[in-house]
């Protein structure tokens, strides 16, 4: 044998031998500190993104995995690095307002108005684009999303990269959003360049997504910028049909949407009804799945999580609390995983309540999704 191979044999750690053979790279993982953002890191993180690296980084909404929309390399990166389909689309990321105009042909009154409400902020809108931004970043489609987050360190990091940063969010293709660095960490790590450590955010669920290039504007995905502020700047604001349910023969408009997403390993069903009848139809189901060998677990309101007797009961928040609860969503269903709980149950949240248009809006949609909208009513 060789001497070389030898010697590398011996040396190098078991875990490094695995990243050789699976491709993975070493990613260095930076804690931004506290308040303002860390210049440095975000200068080298701009760099990297300018090279056509990877960086995941913390957003307003949840950490984005980026790279420079407008190298289509960085884009075929980013669908690797995240095992998405290629027909699903990235949002580009910007950081001045001039640069829209850049990217898309025809920013209409509309979508002034709301840019001027609601950017820096979790909107995307969907314009047609320009030649210069790839059909990789744009999953094929002669529209972009476009979004310019209000997060300082992602604002800064995008500027240091050029001005125009695609990033989905930074889990593996259908996982939960990572809403925590350890997450970002536990998907992407040896799979990307950077991950800058931003701490919890503040938000906890994905950009709201407003289609512009239909005439009403039509919301493709709920989220923090909810429809009654949409309404408050357009007037008449549609919901695409398949926000709630799966109607028959008709296809999502977002072309993620046809996607499973946000889905815990666990199998999860949400029940609706009275809270007395769903806390006592949950406590039947999770005693006989207990008997039957799964580990249960619930999903809750702070109000009722007491009432439970499953192995695992998660308390999202306070009922009335729906900041709380979207930020707290994705957390939990993380958590499910790691302590490979196999039978979820979780209580119906802002839709029973009544809420068609909050933010109960944003975390139901998510929480359909990781149902795959197994919905039991008592
Ligand atoms: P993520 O990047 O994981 O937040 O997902 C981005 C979402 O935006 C996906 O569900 C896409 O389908 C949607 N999206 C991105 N670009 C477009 C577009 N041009 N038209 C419609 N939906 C889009
Ligand atoms: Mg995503």
């Amino acid at each position: 044998m060789p001497n070389g191979v030898g010697r590398w044999k011996e040396t190098r750690p078991a875990w490094d031998f695995e990243r050789q053979m699976c491709n993975l790279m070493d990613t260095k993982i930076v804690r931004l500190k506290e308040g303002d953002a860390d210049e440095e890191a975000l200068l080298q993180a701009g760099e990297i993104l300018k090279a056509g690296g990877l960086v995941a980084f913390p957003t307003e909404t949840v950490y984005g995995l980026g790279g420079d929309a407008l190298n289509p390399d960085s884009s075929r990166k980013i669908y690797a690095a995240k095992g998405r389909p290629s027909d699903n689309p990235l949002i580009v990321h910007i950081c001045r307002m001039e640069d829209l105009e850049k990217i898309t042909t025809c920013v209409s009154e509309k979508a002034r108005r709301l840019a001027a409400r609601f950017w820096p902020g979790p909107l995307t809108m969907i314009l047609p684009k320009r030649g210069i931004v790839p059909k990789e970043t744009t999953g094929g489609l002669e529209t972009v999303a476009v979004r310019m987050p209000s997060h300082p360190a992602a604002a800064k990091l995008i500027e240091y990269a050029g001005g125009f940063v695609a990033a989905p969010s930074a889990n593996l293709s259908g996982r939960p959003s990572p809403t925590l660095a350890k997450y970002v960490i536990e998907d992407m790590d040896g799979r990307v360049d950077m991950i800058l450590d931003g701490g919890q955010v503040g938000i906890g669920l994905e950009s709201t997504i407003v289609d512009l290039t239909v005439d009403p504007p039509q919301i493709l995905r709920p989220g923090y910028i909810t429809g009654e502020m949409l309404e408050s700047v357009l007037g008449e604001v549609e919901e695409d049909a398949t926000l709630f349910s799966v109607p028959e023969g008709q296809a999502p408009r977002a072309p993620g949407m046809k996607y499973r997403h946000y889905a815990p390993k666990g199998d999860l069903a949400i029940v609706q009804g009275t809270e007395d009848e769903v806390v006592k139809y949950i406590n039947s189901q999770t005693d006989q799945c207990r008997l039957a060998g799964e580990k249960t677990g619930v999903i809750a309101a702070a109000e009722t999580a007491e009432r439970y007797r499953a192995d695992a009961v998660k308390s999202v928040g306070g009922r009335e609390d729906e900041e709380a609860i979207a930020r707290r969503l994705y957390g939990i269903l993380r958590e499910f995983d790691e302590e490979n709980v196999t039978k979820i149950y979780s209580e119906s949240f802002g839709e029973a309540a009544g809420d068609r248009k909050g933010l109960g809006q944003a975390i139901m949609n998510r929480l359909l999704k990781a149902a795959g909208h197994q919905v039991v009513r008592v």
